[in-house]
Order: C-alpha cells, then structure tokens, then sequence
C-alpha cells in the first residue's frame, strides 16, 4: 500500500458517543485536501464500543486505520503509540471529542508547506466554551511551563498541532518514559508556526481529563524538565539556618539572664516547620527517583494489541 502524504493521530478512550459526529466532520475535510492520508485511530483500551465502531466504519472508509492498545495507558501514551505508527510526511494530532475542528487541519497543512514549518501549533484563541475552573488552571500550566521551556512554547497550544516527519522522527528517538509533548515539541526547536483557533464544547461523552490527571500532567511536565525543585530543600534549609541563628542568640540571652523560657509554643512551631519541610523535600526526592526506576525498568509505556494496517499480533513499540 502506497505512503499516504498526511496521517491524523485520534487517541480515544471510551469515544463512541462521539464517533459518528466526528466522522462526519473529519471526513469532507481530509477528503477535500487533495491529497492521501490516513487516520489512525488509537483506541486506548476503551470499555465501550469505540474499538467495534471504527471496525465497522473501516469498510466504508479505508483510510481509517485502527491501532489498538492492549489496556488504558492515558493519553500522551495513545498519542505516542499514533505517532510511532504514523507514515504521513506530516502528522496530524487531535483530540476525538470535537473540540479542536478539523476544519482547521486545512489552514495548518497549507501554512506548513507554504512556510516549510516543521511544527504548526493549534493555539485556542477563545476559551470561552470551557469552565472557568479549566481556564484558570490552565493558565496556571502555561505560566508555569513556559517558565521551565522558555518562551518557545505558545500558550494555550495544546496536543492540536501539525509535526513534519523530520520532527516525529525526531521525537521517536527521544527514550522517554512518560513524553509530555507539549514541551518535547517546542523544546527541540524546530521551525515553527501557529494558527488560532476557538476551542468547541465536546461534541458528545464526558471529559476523560479530572482533576487528578491533570495534576499529574502537572508533575510529569514539571520532572521530567528541570530538577530545580529539588533545590526546595536547600532553601527551607538556609532559611531554618538563619532562623534558627537568630532564635539561638535570643534563647542564650534569656538563658543568662536566668529567666526561664516558656517555650511550648515556640517549641511545637519549630518542629512542626521542620518536620513539613523534611517531608515535603522528602516526597519530591521520591518523585525524582521513582522516574530513575522506571526509566531503569525501560518498559514500554503502552502494548500494541491490533493495528489494521498489518494485521499484526501482539508485539511491544519501544520508544
Ligand atoms: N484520552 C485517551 N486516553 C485517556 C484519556 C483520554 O486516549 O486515558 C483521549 C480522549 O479520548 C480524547 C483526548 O484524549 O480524544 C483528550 O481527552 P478529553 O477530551 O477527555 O480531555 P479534555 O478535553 O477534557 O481535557
Ligand atoms: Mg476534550
């Protein structure tokens, strides 16, 4: 089978209630392109019907292909194992829920090829459609992560963007545990590009992304980046020190002046300041070696079970 000239990577999980729609709107725009492509469809180990659904929708559209994982390994996994499999001189990413319009693969292909961009990031403009809790929190992670990668990185562009193949094969050699490309992507450097875009409601089915996942995106975007967390501990250290110097020449002078301290207060604030400090020092040293002993264990993040294109068995995708 011929190289199709563009691959759209789609991670789903538990997506069939929004599959129909996205068809039918993804379709028309890939077909009016010009051009071959192919969608690969990465069901990450759904509990519903969407792995059946794309089956069946594959006999009356062949370019959709189905990559299969074998159990729920989260969204910057499903994206990896797409882009892994991926052919197109250009790969495109997007979310299954119709939050980011196809319509606008259009507008990033053509800014690609006009401009020779190696990266075109979808950028919501208008964040109107979501919570204001989601946007504040987001805003947050941006602040915060264009801190840690620098300004390349443009805010409000999430996992909706354009990467040439020189650029996905870039990030194929990256040996990554947990790939967090919202920084991988811009921190590489290539020639890049943005077209805006106003983010939709989710079409159909309900957020995959609660609260506690997105603190983990958090802390692995953050870890995986910089260890100047670690440096945390050094502060609280100097500045116990410097207290504690203080409090020292205050409690000899009272000491020699024979009065008597009456110390609980001060007494239980010390050692409940210590005794945060260490532990919170403590937890983030533990972050740091967990990542060591994963990457250690070098285990593929995610299992291919089916991919439709080969038709092949079982077998594990080393990034
Ligand atoms: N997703 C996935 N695996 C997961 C969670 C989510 O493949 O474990 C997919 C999901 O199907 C969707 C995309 O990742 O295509 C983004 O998820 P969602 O729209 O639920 O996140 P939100 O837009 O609420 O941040
Ligand atoms: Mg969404």
């Amino acid at each position: 089978m011929a190289v199709p000239r563009l691959s759209v990577v789609i991670p789903m999980y538990n997506e069939e209630a929004v599959l129909p729609l996205l068809v039918s709107r993804l379709r028309p725009v890939l077909d009016g392109l010009g051009r071959t492509y192919e969608v690969v469809a990465v069901d990450d180990g759904s509990r519903d019907a969407t792995a059946a659904m794309v089956t069946l929708m594959r006999a009356k559209w062949p370019e959709l292909r189905l990559v299969r994982l074998r159990r729920n390994s989260g969204h910057q996994a499903a994206l990896t194992a797409g882009l892994h499999r991926s052919r197109g001189d250009h790969v495109v990413t997007i979310d299954a829920d119709l939050q980011d319009p196809p319509e606008v693969i259009a507008e990033m292909l053509g800014l690609a090829e006009a401009q020779h961009l190696d990266i075109v990031y979808g950028v919501r403009g208008d964040r109107a459609s979501d919570t204001l809790f989601k946007r504040a929190t987001a805003d947050l992670y941006y602040r915060l992560m264009r801190r840690i990668v620098g300004n390349r990185m443009p805010p409000g562009a999430g996992d909706f963007r354009l990467l040439s193949r020189a650029m996905v094969d870039a990030l194929r050699q990256l040996p990554e545990q947990a790939p967090v490309y919202r920084l991988l992507v811009p921190w590489l450097g290539f020639p890049s590009g943005q077209v805006v875009y106003t983010r939709e409601k989710r079409a159909a089915g309900v957020s995959k992304y609660p609260l506690a996942k997105m603190i983990n995106l958090t802390v692995d975007s953050v870890i995986s980046f910089t260890a100047a967390p670690l440096r945390l501990g050094i502060w609280l250290g100097a500045i116990g020190a410097l207290a504690c110097a203080i409090a020292a020449v205050k409690v000899l002078v009272a000491y020699f002046q024979g009065a008597v301290v009456p110390g609980w207060t001060s007494l239980s604030l010390v050692v409940l300041f210590l005794g945060a400090s260490q532990l919170i020092c403590l937890g983030l040293l533990g972050e740091y070696v967990g990542r060591i002993y994963h990457g250690i264990q070098a285990r593929p993040g995610y299992f291919v079970g089916e991919d439709s294109l080969t038709e092949a068995g079982p077998e594990p995708d080393f990034p």
